[in-house]
């Protein structure tokens, strides 16, 4: 087994876009600026926000965070998410999901200007990435392509097997698959899918986003075959002082004897949303400048 660490992936990408930033400013451009929205209190989100926040600002990026109660309205977040629409000082807008259940995602996520969309979660991003225009990519599947690229694992002509259909994952990962100049051939996995073992025994790669830990174990996958572990899972563990490790949704140690590139969970896919997101924030700055 032949194990994909995503941490490297990760702060040499950060590294990158350091570098292009103090390009960027060199050349009289401000920094880069990032919004994140947070609504309520959830402990995991907290977590996401705060981490994104330490990444903006060892870049020198401009962070600006808004936390609105839980029991905000819908209609308030609408109108700050319009409100850092008009903000020439922000370049990208993100609104930290999931929201509450009395506020609609979809309506939330409709009223972000695409050009600040650093999530690349609104129609008109996605519309982009599936006819194949410029669009800003969803953080996981973009993180999954620069760790493909890193480790030189080659997509051209290969057979990849995509599990979940997901609007933040699966279904972008299968159109950045299929791109041009990517050429995968894609198949989509999901849980009306009758027989997953005949898509993945075949696969020369195999993207698992499912959220179900053991999904698929070694007994799935040929030799040779590249597996992207992105399900992060919590499972009850005693041993641990918060009662709980986790795991992703294949059986990593079923691997372990076998001739098999894996991403571990954690220490794999995780990490690269973050350095990601920034990429995006990075390239927000610089299309609003017309460069
Ligand atoms: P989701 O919205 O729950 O979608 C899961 C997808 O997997 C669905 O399409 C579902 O099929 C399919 N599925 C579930 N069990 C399956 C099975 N046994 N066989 C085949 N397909 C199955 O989840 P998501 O938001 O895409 O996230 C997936 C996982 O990735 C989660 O563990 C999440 O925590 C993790 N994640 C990680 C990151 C990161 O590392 N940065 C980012 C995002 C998500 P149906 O459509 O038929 O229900």
């Amino acid at each position: 087994m032949i194990r994909l660490g995503c941490r490297s992936v990760a702060d040499s990408a950060l590294e990158e876009i350091r570098k292009e930033t103090e390009r960027f400013t060199s050349e009289g451009n401000r920094a880069p600026s990032l919004a994140v929205v947070l609504v309520g209190d959830d402990p995991a989100s907290q977590t996401y926000v705060r981490k994104k926040a330490e990444a903006a600002a060892s870049l020198g990026f401009m962070h600006f965070q808004y936390t609105l109660d839980g029991d905000s309205e819908e209609k308030d977040v609408l109108a700050l998410v319009a409100e850092l629409n008009a903000r020439d000082d922000i370049d990208g807008i993100l609104v930290q999901l999931p929201l509450p259940r009395h506020i609609s995602e979809k309506k939330v996520i409709d009223a972000i200007a695409p050009e600040k969309d650093v999530d690349g979660f609104s129609p008109v991003n996605m519309g982009r990435l599936a006819i194949g225009g410029e669009s800003f990519v969803p953080c996981t599947p973009k993180g999954i392509m620069e760790t493909l690229r890193y480790y030189g694992i080659e997509t051209a002509g290969k057979k990849a097997v995509v599990i979940g259909r997901s609007n933040i994952v699966g279904k972008p990962m299968a159109l950045l698959l299929m791109q041009k100049g990517v050429d995968a051939t894609v198949s989509v996995c999901h849980t009306k899918t009758p027989d997953l073992r005949a898509y993945t025994a075949d696969a020369d790669i195999i993207i698992v986003a499912a959220g179900r830990p053991g999904t698929i174990d070694a007994s799935y996958v040929k030799d040779g075959a590249a597996v992207i572990d992105v399900g992060v899972n919590r499972v009850e563990d005693p041993s641990k002082e918060k009662g709980f490790r986790l795991v992703g949704d294949a059986d990593y140690a079923s691997f372990r004897d076998r001739d098999v590139m894996i991403t571990p969970v954690p220490g794999g896919i995780g990490l690269m949303t973050v350095s990601m997101l920034m990429a995006n924030t990075l390239e927000a700055a610089r299309k609003r400048r017309g460069r």
